[in-house]
């Protein structure tokens, strides 16, 4: 197969998927080549958390700018913008559900709290700040002691992140993008300085221009195309409890007292922990099952937080790999040879700004420039440059 496209996208996560939609609506032919199937790697195993709450002004303005695609995905995508737990229809949309989300810290992270709180208020997000007795009256089960001030935000949840995957793709198919599944990108072809395509299990494919998205896989495509940036898997368990009868709902929550966070679907609770999650790991090592020892700590974390839930049961637990980089930050901009991007090393944060990345990276593809939101913080050579990213008001990094 030989086949000529404006841009060849390397994967089919979430941010290939937005980059292909993006693309084509303005009218750019695009082939998205994945090897296996679309949100096959991180997305497929995302927690699906949106929210602004960020340290640094760019993240929560691409998550600001992503959440009034999540909130109005019809308009803005196509298919459907509700999913309903209880019919368990699958729609062609997001899948976004409004659970309202609580930013939790530790005393010495009060100050910070407050900064970030107010950058967010600046950008336009809708969010506050409230004391204890508000938590307790927003979440009754949480044991809330140790809270002095929270961040919340009415507005946010989570969304559905293979549903919303594959409700780009098919939207950018609509506008002519081209989806091949099961196919590996094995090279990058260059000429003179220049990205010509890509060789694939299915032949080569030619394109002036190819962006890496290939999430926990990303690094072995930056090689082939000459590059070596710091780059390492992140490796994140996460596991389902069944809500004992007592807690009815609850809101999604970051805990940074206690290293997690959590959130309500149907009558689960999802929960996800910010330390043990190893570097380094190959991608393709088995996320079918959590690794021994994460659903204790998992269990013996959430009823701290929610002292009931010892009356919960473990429903389902599995795992999933993401590109990080030193900074917990993605990379994202041309690097090496003329006409290759790289939109990958999302650090384990990046389903919540999947839309306004899409948006921003096809901008700097088109225009030379990101507009929307200012990628130029993101850029690759960062690293080299002495610049890695740190907010202005920074809690300690959310992965240890
Ligand atoms: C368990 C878990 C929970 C998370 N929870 C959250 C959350 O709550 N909120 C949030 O915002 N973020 C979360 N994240 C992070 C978020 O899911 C990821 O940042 C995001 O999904 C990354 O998307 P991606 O498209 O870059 O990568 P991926 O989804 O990994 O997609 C990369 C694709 O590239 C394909 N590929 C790889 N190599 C090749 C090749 N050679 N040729 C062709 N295709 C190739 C892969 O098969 C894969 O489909 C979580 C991540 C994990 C693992």
């Amino acid at each position: 197969m030989n086949s000529t496209a404006d841009v060849i996208i390397i994967g089919a996560g979430v941010h290939g998927a937005s980059l292909a939609f993006h693309l084509a609506q303005r009218g750019v032919r695009v082939t998205l080549l994945e090897k296996t199937f679309v949100a096959a790697g991180a997305t497929g195993r995302s927690s699906g958390l949106v929210r602004m709450h960020y340290d640094v002004k760019q993240d929560s303005e691409l998550a600001w700018v992503s959440f009034q695609y999540f909130r109005n995905w019809k308009e803005m995508v196509g298919g459907t913008s509700t999913y309903s737990s209880s019919t368990m229809s699958l729609s062609a949309g997001c899948g976004f559900t409004r659970t309202g989300f609580l930013q939790l810290v530790a005393h010495e992270d009060v100050d910070n709290l407050k900064a970030n709180v107010s950058m967010h208020q600046q950008i336009g997000i809708p969010v506050l700040l409230i004391k204890a007795d508000d938590v307790r009256r927003l979440a009754p089960s949480f044991a809330s002691d140790d809270i002095e001030l929270a961040a919340f935000e009415p507005e946010s949840g989570y969304a559905m992140p293979s549903d919303t995957a594959n409700a780009l793709i098919h939207a950018a198919r609509d506008k002519g993008a081209k989806l091949i599944q099961d196919c590996e990108v094995t090279g990058i072809h260059i000429g003179g300085g220049k990205v010509k395509g890509a060789q694939t299990t299915q032949g080569r494919f030619d394109a002036p221009i190819v962006v890496n998205a290939a999430g926990a896989w990303a690094d072995k495509i930056n090689g082939m195309a000459g590059l070596n940036f710091p780059y390492a898997t992140w490796r994140h368990d996460t596991m389902f409890v069944m809500r004992p009868k007592q807690i009815v709902n609850h809101p999604t929550v970051i805990d940074f007292a206690n290293e997690m966070y959590f959130r309500p679907e149907g009558n689960l609770t999802l929960v996800g922990l910010e330390d043990g999650n190893p570097l380094g790991e190959s991608p393709d090592t088995d996320t079918d099952h959590a690794r021994p020892g994460f659903v204790e700590r998992g269990i013996d974390r959430i009823c701290k937080r929610i002292p009931v839930m010892e009356n919960g049961a473990l429903h389902s637990a599995h795992g999933g790999y993401d590109g990080i980089t030193p900074d917990q930050h993605p990379m994202l901009g041309a690097a090496g040879p003329e006409g290759f991007y790289l939109d990958c090393g999302f650090s384990g944060t990046g389903f919540k700004t999947a839309p306004a990345v899409g948006l921003c990276m096809s901008e700097m593809i088109l225009d030379g420039k990101s507009k929307t939101v200012d990628l130029s913080i993101y850029s690759p050579t960062r690293f080299a440059a002495g610049k890695p990213i740190v907010g202005s008001h920074p809690y300690s990094s959310i992965w240890k």
